[in-house]
């Protein structure tokens, strides 16, 4: 019987597996199903990869992490895909930020599952400006991911240097040897050896790959916490959501994301501003990194600003963070010159940057 390959696209916070993800769904002639997993409560990298025409049956597994929390789902999912009456011949699985590729690898060696797929390639995204500078439990899980690694894709060439491509690229040499390393600009990810690399994970390989003995995890934050999240692991992340109808200040909310506390590891997620209420903009927080987006889709429903803040265990400040949120509401009688400027220092540095785009092969 032909065998389902699964690809995983894997590596660290705002690494950018969701760009390279798209990448390869756009430029790919191969049907795809597409397995999409969020750390948070709300499905922002599923949303961002619908209405690709090469995406043949998609699921959304949110609210916690396929390698551990979420595995059970993850088996399901990849067996519904299967099964579907034209069943999916190569799945691409887009791991949270946080998840152990190794870990996933397991998934495939249970007997429910083990003669129908076949694990091709793990494929890890790394931010090549972000790599060296991960300390302490982040430096321990990006490498965990790495060493799982048959091919390192470079990503974010257009917000690296040359420099800071060659540390990482030397870091990843250094710690997964084995790995095939590439570049990536946006718009140029080798998606025919990314995706046709075949056989590469024997059962063999799979038993033989040892997830960390504590894999990562999240639970809710705050109040909300939810209890099924708590298992027998030891809990590594946790994620706190913030949802307002209220429209926000663009400018003030900038200003706030990128003075975030130091806990705070991740932060993505859609918001509703006052001084373009129909925009609906997509916001990515990667360190002291803010980027404000256009999403294409328009809201369904009344607009909503949700945010999902992904922080170390125990150590975000839920009703701080919570209150500087909340004070970013849109005030109309403060209206928009700054958000103006704002908004021509975005098109200028676009312009600025548009010469060097490409040239980085
Ligand atoms: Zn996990």
């Amino acid at each position: 019987m032909l065998r389902t390959r699964v690809s995983i696209i894997a590596g660290f916070l705002g690494a950018g597996k969701t760009t390279l993800l798209n990448t390869l769904l756009r430029e790919t002639t191969e049907p795809l199903g597409v397995i999409v997993n969020d750390f948070g409560e709300v499905n922002i990298d599923a949303e961002l990869v619908c209405g690709q025409t090469s995406v043949h049956g998609e699921v959304a597994l949110h609210n916690g992490c396929i390698c551990c929390t979420l595995r059970g789902d993850l088996l399901t999912a990849v067996l519904s895909l299967i099964r579907r009456p034209q069943p999916t011949r190569h799945i691409v699985i887009e791991a949270s930020g946080i998840s152990e590729p190794a870990a996933i690898a397991r998934t495939f060696i249970d007997p429910r599952i083990a003669d129908l797929v076949e694990l091709s390639a793990v494929i890890g995204c790394v931010d090549p400006a972000e790599l060296p500078t991960l300390v302490g439990q982040d430096w321990s899980l990006a490498t965990t991911q790495l060493r799982a690694c048959d091919f390192v894709v470079l990503t974010k060439s257009d917000a690296s240097s040359q420099g800071e491509r060659s540390v990482a690229s030397a870091l990843v040499r250094t710690l997964s040897p084995q790995a095939r390393i590439l570049e990536s600009s946006f718009n140029e990810a080798p998606t025919a050896v990314l995706l046709g690399a075949a056989g590469l994970w024997t059962p063999g390989r799979i038993a033989r790959a040892r997830p960390a003995n504590d894999p990562a995890h999240v639970h809710q934050a705050g109040e909300h916490a939810h209890g099924h999240h708590h298992d027998q692991h030891a809990h590594l992340f946790e994620t706190w959501t913030y949802r307002t109808t209220d429209p926000l200040s663009a400018v003030a909310l900038r200003s706030a994301l990128e003075r975030l506390p130091h806990a705070v590891v991740r932060a993505k997620g859609f918001v509703h501003i006052g001084e373009a209420p129909q925009a609906k903009l997509l916001v990515q927080v990667v360190g002291s990194r803010v980027e404000f987006r256009h999403h294409p889709n328009t809201w369904e429903g009344p607009p909503q600003t949700e945010l999902v803040f992904l922080a170390r265990e125990g150590r975000l400040e839920v009703r701080e963070l919570e209150g500087t949120l909340d004070a970013c509401r849109y005030d109309p009688r403060a209206p928009g010159k700054h958000y103006i400027d704002e908004m021509v220092g975005h098109f200028s540095r676009i312009l600025d940057a548009a010469p060097n785009h490409g040239g980085t092969r």
